[in-house]
């Protein structure tokens, strides 16, 4: 039997509903019109399509949205010295740093600058903390966009299996954190669950994944979860976004998976809508903190 398709697209739409009344309100009440200011270093035609994206998506919520284009010989203090500036600005709620940047910019010095209150894409230290620690200021998007998959799915979460293949900051390690935090202090309902982590040193991958009751990819290999990795009745979430001559395709080999998953993201129109809609959930949360 065919699995059930996660719909990620529809799901995005509707926190995004959300969010456009959440925004809306908050006006009303602060007179305060929430502003996420976004950085482009260079020309990355990806990045450009995604910040464009994200500017589309704010408009959408009545979010205001700034961007910030630099050329791609920006040097690391000039950099600095705009989000510096950006930090200050009581205007300005969110900041996004939209990565990769230049070679010659240390990234790690550039996330590390954007103040932590005005930290949309939870990557500053004191934001990984707390999400460690489950006390989440904001979580960061693309695996808060899985857990809501997961959640507003009403697929079972506590005390099953989850094997994520990946541990990059972004995606992979974060989404581990918040999969096995003992509460629901997430707010929402997916944490408890019992989780492996591999990656590209884990050996006999596929006798892992394989116990998965819930499998996550965040990779970056086209179609490299094959079926036979995938444990017959397993949820399958594919994080992955991968360009070939095709189109765009994830880290799991879709068509196959269908056949033996009872669950599974399509790509496109799976994880990746929701990332830009948890962006706007915390721009929205950014001003409501800086607004007490
Ligand atoms: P990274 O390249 O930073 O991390 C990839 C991870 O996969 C690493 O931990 C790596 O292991 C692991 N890996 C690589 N090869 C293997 C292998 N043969 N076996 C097991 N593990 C392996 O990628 P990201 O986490 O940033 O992104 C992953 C995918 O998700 C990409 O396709 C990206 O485009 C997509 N993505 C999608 C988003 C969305 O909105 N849907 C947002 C962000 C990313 P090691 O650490 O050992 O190198």
């Amino acid at each position: 039997m065919a699995a059930q398709l996660l719909d990620g697209k529809g799901i995005a739409k509707q926190i995004q509903m959300e969010i456009k009344a959440e925004v809306s309100e908050f006006m009303e009440k602060s007179g305060v019109t929430p502003c996420l200011a976004a950085i482009l270093v260079g020309e990355d035609p990806a990045s450009q399509v995604y910040v464009r994206n994200k500017e589309r998506a704010c408009e959408r919520v009545g979010i205001a949205s700034r961007l910030h284009r630099l050329p791609a010989d920006t040097n690391e203090a000039e950099l600095l010295a705009l989000i510096d500036q950006l930090n200050t600005d009581s205007a300005v709620n969110g900041i996004l740093v939209q990565l990769p940047l230049p070679s010659h910019i240390a990234e790690t010095n550039i996330l590390d600058s954007v103040h932590p209150l005005k930290d949309v894409d939870a990557f500053h230290p004191e934001n990984v903390g707390l999400v460690v620690q489950g006390r989440p200021r904001f979580l960061p998007c693309t695996p808060h966009g899985v857990v809501q998959i997961l959640h507003r799915c009403g697929i079972e979460i506590s005390g099953r299996h989850a094997v994520v293949v990946g541990r990059s900051e972004i995606v992979g390690k974060p989404l581990a954190n918040m999969l096995v935090q003992r509460t629901s202090n997430l707010g929402v309902s997916a944490a408890n669950a019992t989780v492996t982590v591999c990656h590209s040193r884990t050996v006999n991958l596929p006798k892992i994944t394989r116990e998965a009751d819930i499998l996550i990819a965040a990779i970056g290999h086209p179609r490299f979860i094959t079926v036979d990795m995938i444990k017959p009745g397993a949820v399958v979430i594919d994080v992955g976004i991968n360009r070939t001559d095709d189109g765009l395709v994830g880290d799991v080999d879709f068509e196959a998976a269908l056949e033996v998953a009872s669950a599974i993201t399509p790509v496109p129109g799976g994880v990746g809508p929701l990332t830009i809609a948890m962006l706007l959930w915390n721009t929205i949360a950014a001003a409501r903190m800086q607004s007490v």
